[in-house]
């Protein structure tokens, strides 16, 4: 604990905060928040903010309409775009009922509940996101665009790279508050970038995830431009990835090393393997949550489609990095940025416990590019197909009972139930590419 009660009230006087916002994510990995000003901020530490649950998305129907905020003190930040007097900080919430329960739909929850359940056998885990956006210009309306002027690419820089001021704000934003930025650059498609901050444990890292996306967006406008985490933007070049590096450490040493294993790997870390693998199609509805996810998890544009991993090749769905002993990690490549990042965590964590639970062995590492393997080959060496399509995703979901577990009964009813209805809503649209294929030649 870094902050008490008092640490948070003399900080908000010191600093001459004004406005505090109660932040929460709803189902979909939407940031919700309820702003308070500095006159009701010991009403909020005592845990008494309420609000109506009804109206948030994935919330409705599972619970009574009265729903607490209880602020986490050390999620205190203050938000470096907003006025410097009378600013304005946030704490993120965790969600009780009137009762004082913990509420079952709150995504943050449910992360917890599997980080605590690691924890009771000794481990921390610990997550790095890569996470990839586009920054695109906004209409005469403000409305987002998907134009762009420039044509820069991976690792391109000024005056090709038309972000680069854009992306050193967020950069500085970012650090300004208390991310530790690793690397920034432009990515392979024209407008699209990459922002990587530094591994933590998995709640803050999922808090941070929350945090990243606000802050790139703020700032992109403040630059007239619109950052969007949609996976796939637009047909035809890379989509937008939100690669997610893991590793359990235990007594602060990374298990996942083992310097007498060929692969410096340890047996956690292939049990570890071989349940996010078994777990995978199950889990993909969370990972890739949109209709759209699937657009970007084809060949040819650098997203994995393949359920295999490899310490050597980069094109399988998990890579394991050449770093060894405390950056020994384990990278899964499916998951984008328009997931709910608490729940992907969750069923993450809880995939790869499971490995280790029931010493669940992974097949052998493919080390050659299976993009460029025949569907036969594939068939050979056993390697299967992530879910192409959020219908699929779905039905594999309602097969893997270790995922309806982590979400919990209501949570899974809600959850598979709006993505089903986005599956049937997208499936009766007539698209544009439909008219321009038929209309005329039909
Ligand atoms: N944009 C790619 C994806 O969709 C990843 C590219 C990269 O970081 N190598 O996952
Ligand atoms: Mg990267
Ligand atoms: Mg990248
Ligand atoms: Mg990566």
């Amino acid at each position: 604990m870094k902050y008490t009660k008092q640490d948070i009230m003399r900080l908000a006087e010191e600093e001459d905060v004004e406005f505090i916002r109660l932040q929460f994510t709803d189902m979909f990995g939407n940031l919700k928040n309820m702003a308070i000003t500095f006159s009701q901020l010991e009403k909020a530490l005592d845990n008494k903010c309420m609000f109506d649950g009804s109206s948030i998305e994935g919330f409705d129907g599972l619970g009574e309409a009265d729903m607490y905020l209880y602020p986490d003190l050390d999620t205190m930040a203050i938000f470096p775009w907003r006025p410097q007097q009378g600013k304005v900080a946030r704490m993120i919430c965790d969600i009780h009922r009137s009762n004082g329960e913990s509420f079952e739909g709150d995504p943050r929850f449910i992360l917890k509940k599997v980080i605590k359940e690691a924890a009771d056998m000794g481990y921390t885990f610990d997550v790095g996101p890569e996470c990839e956006f586009f920054l695109y210009h906004t209409d005469d309306n403000g409305q987002p665009t998907t134009i762009t002027h420039e044509k820069a690419g991976y690792f391109d820089l000024g005056p090709m790279d038309l972000g680069e001021n854009a992306r050193r704000d967020m950069v500085l934003t970012l650090e300004e508050m208390g991310f530790e930025v690793e690397a920034s650059y432009h990515e392979t498609a024209p407008a699209q970038h990459e922002i990587d901050f530094r591994y933590n444990e998995a709640l803050d890292t999922a808090d941070n995830i929350m945090t990243f996306k606000l802050a790139v967006k703020t700032i992109a406008k403040r630059h007239g431009l619109h950052a969007t985490f949609m996976p796939k933007p637009k047909s035809g070049i890379n989509g937008s990835g939100m690669h997610t590096n893991m590793s359990l450490s235990k007594n602060g040493k990374n298990v996942f090393y083992d310097e007498k294993d060929p692969l410096g790997l340890s047996q956690e870390a292939y049990y570890f393997i071989g349940g996010l693998m078994k777990h995978i199609k199950g889990m993909t509805a969370i990972t890739n949550p949109l209709v759209n996810s699937y657009k970007r998890l084809v060949p040819g544009y650098e997203a994995p489609v393949y359920i295999a991993w490899s310490a050597v090749n980069r094109s399988p769905l998990i890579r394991i990095p050449s770093g060894r002993e405390e950056s020994t990690r384990i990278e899964l490549r499916c998951p984008d940025s328009a997931s709910n990042p608490y729940l992907v965590l969750a069923v993450c964590l809880a995939a790869g416990m499971d490995g280790i639970r029931n010493k669940i062995t992974p097949p052998a590492g493919i080390d050659k590019n299976i993009f460029a393997m025949t569907a036969e080959e594939r068939v050979k060496e056993g390697i299967q197909t992530l879910p192409d399509n959020l219908s699929k995703a779905v039905e594999e979901m309602e097969k893997d009972g270790l995922i309806r577990q982590v979400l919990g009964e209501r949570m899974f009813e809600a959850y598979t139930r709006a993505k089903k209805e986005e599956w049937a809503q997208y499936s009766q649209q007539v698209s544009e590419w439909e008219t321009q294929q038929y209309l005329y030649r039909i």
